[in-house]
């Protein structure tokens, strides 16, 4: 199975739970055991897992970010390296078991699209295997 979800962002530095929908995809294509490779095609934005039940823990993560930038004489003309840093620094995907339908993730695991460069509209690729 090979799907695509968009994603809508409407801060510079946002992380948003993209876990239910991927869930959905997973379901839509009846797959009941597997791996789902979750990626993000995109230079100025991540993919990671972390906690979703405490919405605070998201939003440290926000202000982690921001801060988590270094003070260096960035060379590149557009401007957004920091961006372009905390992308490579989070990584452009997950791999994650699928069991009985869905991610089988930890009790206090979500997934998340890290936003670094926004607000934009982005693209998340699943394939499961
Ligand atoms: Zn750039």
């Amino acid at each position: 199975m090979r799907q695509q979800l968009q994603v809508k962002t409407s801060q510079s530095i946002e992380l948003k739970e993209i876990t239910r929908e991927i869930n959905q995809a997973i379901a839509g294509a009846d797959i009941r055991e597997g791996a789902c490779l979750v990626f993000c095609p995109h230079t100025t934005a991540a993919i990671t897992i972390n906690e979703h039940a405490d919405p605070d823990v998201r939003l440290d993560l926000q202000k982690a970010f921001e801060k988590l930038v270094p003070s260096v004489p960035f060379a590149h003309v557009e401007g957004n390296s920091p961006a372009h840093f905390l992308s490579s620094v989070v990584g452009p995907s997950v791999l994650i078991p699928i069991r009985e339908g869905r991610l089988q993730l930890g009790t206090w695991q979500g997934v998340f699209f890290c936003e670094f460069d926004g607000p934009r509209t982005r693209q998340v690729w699943l394939q499961v295997s």
